[in-house]
């Protein structure tokens, strides 16, 4: 006997049959003896259509009443999903994040969980039920309704197989698990058989929506074995598995993420002096606006130019502040440019190797790709290109390094 989380996305949970298919699964495992909680998120599409409602209503909805709506979407499918069951003998018992309950800090759209009380549910267990919990959804220390940001049901199970001290968090998804790059982009993409938690992260940070990053984060922080398998075919899917010693037999490269998500910002013609990044960056963070790549140049004729990469939607409010301070300082102007991509490469592998940088430079040289900015850490190269060569540089990368799927 084995205490499971499964979690559902929205794809697997999008039509009546779907629902019913996902309660045929549980109640194998019910029939097998295993004490199940199942996460399930909103139909597909459901978030998008409540999002766009609420925008045509208030293009600035407070975020406390668009958390209000957003959590709808769960509560659809917790119900479904326990009558469901109900029909195939199963005792279940829905839950919503204020019920179970999912404490979290106050950031609506995008909480983050800070305790789980498992009581109720674990008393569920107990008497032989299954515990049909929605996610993407938690409340406040006041009672107010929060989310924890797209995508968030992944963490949602990942926080209540923690709190349970599961022996294993089932992520169940459209794709049959984690991929060497998304299969819809690459169709000659590999399937993993495991990963670690270290690349996950790096893949989840760097665009691979496939799991929130969150989910990832608590899973490593607390040891919960983590698959992602295919909610519609039988496999065994991905493991993300804590990361072996066996170093150099890791492949140099072990996948390639990309999103285009991310906007530049130039502030051109600064002077060269202490305290200038501090100066243009401070006031960008300040607003709770996220920094991720910055470059600095060399300076010529004591001036500069500071790069900086922001989230897309965060564009118009970091230009707006950076040309405040770009007065303030005297410099040039400030140019920003919305058609960019980030294309990383991820491994382990690559802490114990040279050469994976101008490797990949060569590639995208090859193919005649200019790349604008580059940043590094110990396991993943990232640059930043014109987004209408995304599709390119991954295809290219991901056979140059050798993971195409004849290739392996
Ligand atoms: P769910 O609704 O089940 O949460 P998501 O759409 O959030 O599903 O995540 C699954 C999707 O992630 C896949 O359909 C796939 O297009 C995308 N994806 C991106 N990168 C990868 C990858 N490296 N491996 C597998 N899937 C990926
Ligand atoms: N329904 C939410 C979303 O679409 C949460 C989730 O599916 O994980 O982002
Ligand atoms: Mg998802």
């Amino acid at each position: 006997m084995a205490l499971i989380v499964q979690k559902y996305g929205g794809t697997s949970v999008g039509t009546v049959e779907r629902i019913s298919a996902v309660a045929d699964r549980v109640k194998r495992y019910v029939d097998q003896g295993d004490q199940v909680v199942v996460v399930v998120s909103a139909m597909s599409g459901e978030t998008n259509r409540l999002l766009a409602l609420s925008s045509a209503i208030n293009d600035q909805p407070p975020s406390r009443e668009l958390d209000v709506l957003l959590s709808t979407g769960e509560q659809v499918t917790i119900a479904l999903l326990s009558m469901a069951l109900s029909t195939r003998q199963v005792p279940a018992r829905s839950y919503l994040g204020s019920q179970v309950k999912i404490l979290t800090d106050q950031s609506h759209t995008k909480a983050r969980i800070k305790a789980i009380d498992s009581e109720p549910v674990l008393a569920d267990l107990a008497m032989g039920h299954v515990a049909v919990v929605a996610g993407f959804q938690g409340v406040d220390e006041q009672g107010n309704i929060t989310t924890l940001g797209r995508g968030g049901s992944d963490t949602t199970a990942v926080a209540i197989a923690a709190a349970l001290n599961a022996d294993e968090c089932q992520i169940y998804t459209d794709v049959d698990g984690v991929y060497t790059t998304d299969p819809r982009v690459v169709d000659g993409a590999t399937l993993l058989a495991s990963i670690t938690f270290e690349e996950m992260l790096e893949m989840a940070s760097l665009g691979s929506k496939v799991l929130q990053i969150r989910a990832v984060e608590f899973a490593g922080k607390y040891q919960v074995p983590l698959r992602v398998l295919s909610s519609f075919e039988e496999g065994e899917g991905t493991l993300i598995s804590i990361e072996k010693n066996a170093d150099m037999e890791a492949p140099l490269v072990s996948g390639i993420a990309f999103n285009r998500d991310e906007a530049r910002l130039v502030v051109r013609g600064v002077p060269d002096t202490p305290g200038v990044a501090y100066k243009v960056i401070g006031p960008v963070s300040d607003a709770n606006i996220e920094v991720d790549v910055i470059v600095q140049n060399v300076a010529a004729d004591g001036t500069t130019d500071l790069t900086f990469t922001v989230h897309r939607n965060d564009i118009q409010k970091s230009k707006t502040i950076a040309e405040v301070v770009a007065s303030e300082l005297n410099a040039r102007d400030v140019a920003i440019d919305e058609n960019i991509c980030k294309v990383s490469l991820v491994g382990v592998g690559m802490r114990s190797h040279a050469g994976i940088a101008s490797q990949m430079f060569k590639t995208l040289a090859d193919v005649g790709i200019n790349i604008e900015l580059i940043t590094t850490s110990e396991i993943k190269i990232s640059v930043v290109i014109e987004e209408k060569f995304m599709e390119l540089a991954v295809r290219s990368l991901h056979s140059a390094f050798g993971l195409d799927a004849e290739a392996s």
